[in-house]
């Protein structure tokens, strides 16, 4: 297998070397059939079994029940901005936990359909911290609340999902977990909806996840266009229109590699989170007793899979990136709303890769004494 760079790109990003292997062996002729599966039909036998098996791979690694259905959609996480209020809201009041940009985001797309409102910021500490559920101000009458379970940009996870019934609320929970989903285990009995980008850590960009509770279906806005509508997308098994068969196909493989993976007597998503759980302790551990490298983030809510990081010495800042490059380590550079660093650890990079990054990151401190 040829030598490549560890990628660290908050997305798209970095794919398993297998999963392209694969996907190189097979693209001319899938399988037998003499096709590419960008070649294929949507509706024939080839991709039909396509599709099965990455809805039935993915319902195993992330133990969906079997009242929620599977959508594989189009439109990305920003879609589903608009898309989730358009078949929840009902045009009434919703909350949002706002922990940073992609939760304003999604705040300020939701008040196009319908009441959205904020429950929680953590605005005013700079997007550092996870509000304390106990603290959240829950509407009586939301019809859903909006956490993004991982901002990506800001670095901020949630490592237990809250119990909304315990805090009084009848409202279903909707996650975006676009940048940690099959990083970790979901508990699905306090999930009403989670929908999330491929290109993190699923596969390419053009497929969007959403797994969403059956009763949940059929109450969408008149003016919510049809491919959008969940029951509609469901009725016809993710077939309205045409999914993005290639982008389902190199999902399916790389559900097909979670599957494979396997660590200390762990496998699937439970050994890639053990993995994780070793590569952030690794990296934020590094970062925390170095002299020129600093972490803003609170220590309870540390994202495992983007770490921001930041040079005491901003001047620096392009020569590490320069010599990480050098080093075999890409796109590093933090988002520009955030400035510093971010290094994305999602599950195609391994152990070695934050091994590497790390002793880049302590080579390049020792030039600075
Ligand atoms: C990347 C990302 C999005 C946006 O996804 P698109 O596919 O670009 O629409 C939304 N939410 C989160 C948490 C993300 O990381």
């Amino acid at each position: 297998m040829m030598e490549r760079p560890y990628n660290f790109s908050a997305g798209p990003a970095a794919m398993p070397a297998e999963v392209l292997q694969q996907a190189a062996a097979e693209m001319l002729d899938w399988n037998g059939s003499g096709m590419s599966v960008m070649e294929m039909s949507h509706r024939g036998q080839e991709f039909g079994s396509i599709l099965e098996a990455a809805e039935r791979d993915l319902r195993e690694l992330l133990v969906v029940p079997d009242h929620f259905r599977i959508l594989f959609m189009q439109g990305g996480g920003l879609a589903e901005n608009a898309i989730v209020p358009l078949n929840l809201s009902r045009g009434e009041t919703v909350d949002f936990v706002v922990t940073g940009s992609w939760s304003q985001k999604s705040l300020k797309e939701a008040n196009r359909y319908c009441q959205a409102r904020a429950a929680a910021s953590n605005a005013a500490d700079g997007h550092t911290t996870l509000p304390d559920p106990a603290t959240w101000q829950l509407s009586s009458d939301a019809r859903y609340v909006h956490l993004c379970s991982n901002e990506t940009i800001n670095g901020i996870e949630a490592h237990e999902l809250p119990d909304l019934k315990a805090l009084g609320s009848d409202a279903p929970l909707v996650i975006d977990f676009s940048s940690h989903v099959a990083s970790r285990a979901v508990d699905w009995s306090r999930v009403g909806l989670a929908f999330g980008g491929a290109q993190k850590n699923l596969g390419p960009a053009g497929v969007t996840l959403v797994v969403v509770r059956e009763d949940l279906l059929g109450h969408a806005l008149k003016a919510c266009p049809s491919a959008f509508d969940y029951k509609t997308v469901a009725e016809n098994s993710s077939m309205y229109n045409t999914p993005p068969t290639f982008s389902i196909y190199m999902a399916g493989l790389t559900f097909q590699w979670l599957k494979r993976q396997a660590e200390g007597g762990l496998t699937g998503v439970a050994a890639m989170e053990a993995r994780n759980i070793a590569k952030a302790t690794l990296l934020y551990g590094y970062i925390d007793q170095s002299a020129l490298y600093f972490n803003k983030v609170a220590a309870n809510c540390r994202s495992r899979m983007n770490v921001p990081f930041f040079l005491r010495d901003e001047s620096r800042n392009q020569a590490f990136l320069t010599g990480a490059k050098a080093a075999g380590l890409l796109q590093l550079k933090g988002h520009k709303s955030v400035g510093g660093m971010r290094a994305s650890i999602y599950n195609a990079m391994p152990l070695e890769g934050v091994q590497a990054l790390v002793t880049y990151m302590r080579d390049f401190e020792k030039t600075q004494a």
